[in-house]
């Protein structure tokens, strides 16, 4: 059975994982002389800015990401915002916006509309509604560490554009793949990106939710980012609104007798060449294997981030044989993994059997980069199998309603009695008296 061997995967790839927080326990017994876990880290960090605010949130980007900024040069200026537009080349921006609008057109169509229904007797008119409106104002994480995503800033934002947010409020570590990324700063002011603070890590999550001098508190915080900013989204729930904790990314590969092993393989190695990341090949074919095996050593030979893909494949990575197309989708659905790529020739027959999974992609030409770069659903998606219960971001995670109740006079002499039989079982005599006072005159 292949579950034992997801569980163990599952273990090793969450949050909680051993792989992100070794690295983050050693750097943290260097940051504050004695041995923290990441989630202590995290603690301490957000306690801190919720404390001092700005004053921390300098002191930990100097201590953190070695940037010495001040209250005047963490936020990124409308005139650098302007150089970095100017500097894009054109086919650069040409792209951002046939992304943007291809995002646009699939986000406005999901778009959560009013529901609105009237219950009439007569003149008893009740009146009931689910009204959406958009959050005020919200922050967007950008990772920055070790790699510049202007796709994650398109992923995001965009959608929150499309619901109607007013106010986004973008963090991104002071690196050069962040604050100082030239592209992701063109990126930025082409989707009218204007509020860009170079601030990464818990601390910037922090800054967020409690506000800080300079920073206005927002209503939610979404986007990707390593295990502090995951560990400091899920501290600050509560205060604020989070979209999801995501922890590294990873691709299940359903496939038939017509999938080519080349595709396969390529699939594979570009959900692991996050690093870490990961890749299982689920099929009921035992010539698949073998042959994804050599396009395996082939592709990572070749490949500039190769060897990263192989030590992560190697890993957290594994190519399973099925009994049968039944048992693989069985399995794969077991997997509620982040991406799910059905590659078979006839991908909806498989796709019937599918219930767990973030973002799921069809037929042999339809690569998760697709999705990650340009289709129009969002790349932010729900990793580590809390695709069993957790979705993408879309437009409608900016969205908040509210119901909204209308009675007329005849309406509440109608449903009174049910009120006040309620009331007097849960011995609430105030919400009983709030009914007869309206109805003492009738
Ligand atoms: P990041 O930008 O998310 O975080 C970097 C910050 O972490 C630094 O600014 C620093 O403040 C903080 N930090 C680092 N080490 C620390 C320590 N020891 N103690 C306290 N704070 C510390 O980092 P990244 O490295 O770029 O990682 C981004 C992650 O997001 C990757 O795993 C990548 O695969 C993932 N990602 C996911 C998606 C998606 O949509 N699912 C998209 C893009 C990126």
């Amino acid at each position: 059975s292949a579950e034992p061997l997801f569980a163990a995967l599952r273990e090793k790839l969450s949050p909680r994982g051993d792989i992100v927080s070794e690295s983050g326990r050693q750097r943290t017994i260097e940051l504050f002389g004695q041995p923290l876990t990441p989630q202590q880290v995290v603690e301490k960090i957000c306690g801190d800015i919720r404390e001092t605010g700005l004053e921390a949130l300098l002191d930990y980007t100097r201590k953190l990401d070695g940037a010495d900024l001040t209250a005047e040069t963490v936020r990124v200026t409308p005139e650098e915002l302007e150089q970095a537009h100017q500097a894009a080349a054109p086919e650069y921006l040409a792209t951002i916006r046939q992304i943007r609008d291809n995002i646009v057109e699939f986000q406005r169509a999901i778009l959560t509309e009013d529901v609105k229904i009237v219950r009439q007797e007569g003149p008893a008119k009740v009146e009931l509604r689910q009204r959406y409106l958009p959050l005020r104002r919200v922050g967007i994480c950008i990772p920055g560490g070790a790699a510049a995503y202007p796709s994650s800033l398109l992923m995001t934002a965009v959608p929150a554009q499309t619901a109607g947010v007013k106010e986004i409020a973008v963090v991104v570590p002071p690196t050069k793949y962040g604050g100082y990324n030239v592209d992701l700063l063109a990126a930025c002011r082409e989707l009218g990106v204007t509020e860009v603070y170079r601030v990464g890590g818990a601390q910037a999550v922090a800054a967020l939710a409690y506000g800080v001098e300079g920073i206005e508190r927002v209503d939610k915080i979404v986007g990707p980012g390593n295990l502090f900013v995951a560990l400091a989204k899920r501290h600050v729930f509560g205060e604020v609104d989070i979209d999801s904790i995501a922890g590294p990314s990873e691709v299940v590969v359903l496939a038939d007798e017509t999938a080519r092993a080349d595709f396969v393989a390529a699939d594979l190695i570009s959900q692991a060449e996050h690093s870490p990341g990961s890749g299982v090949l689920i099929t009921w074919n035992p010539d698949l294997i073998p042959a994804v095996r050599q396009a395996l050593e082939e592709q990572c030979a070749r490949l500039e981030r190769g060897d990263l893909a192989r030590q992560c494949l190697e890993e957290y990575g594994a190519l399973i044989l099925a009994r049968d197309a039944d048992e693989a989708a069985r399995l794969a659905d077991s997997m509620a993994s982040e991406h799910l790529h059905i590659s078979a020739a006839d991908p909806h027959a498989l796709l019937a059997k599918i219930q767990n999974a973030g973002a799921i992609f069809l037929g042999h030409y339809t690569p998760v980069a697709m999705g990650d770069y340009v289709a129009g659903p969002s790349h932010v998606l729900p990793t580590g199998g809390t695709a069993r219960f957790a979705n993408g971001l879309c437009a409608n995670d900016f969205l908040k309603r509210s119901s909204v109740i209308g009675y007329s006079h005849e309406a509440l002499a109608q449903d009174a009695d049910a009120v006040r039989l309620m009331a007097d079982k849960e011995g609430l005599t105030a919400h009983r008296a709030s009914v007869d006072i309206r109805l003492a005159d009738d």
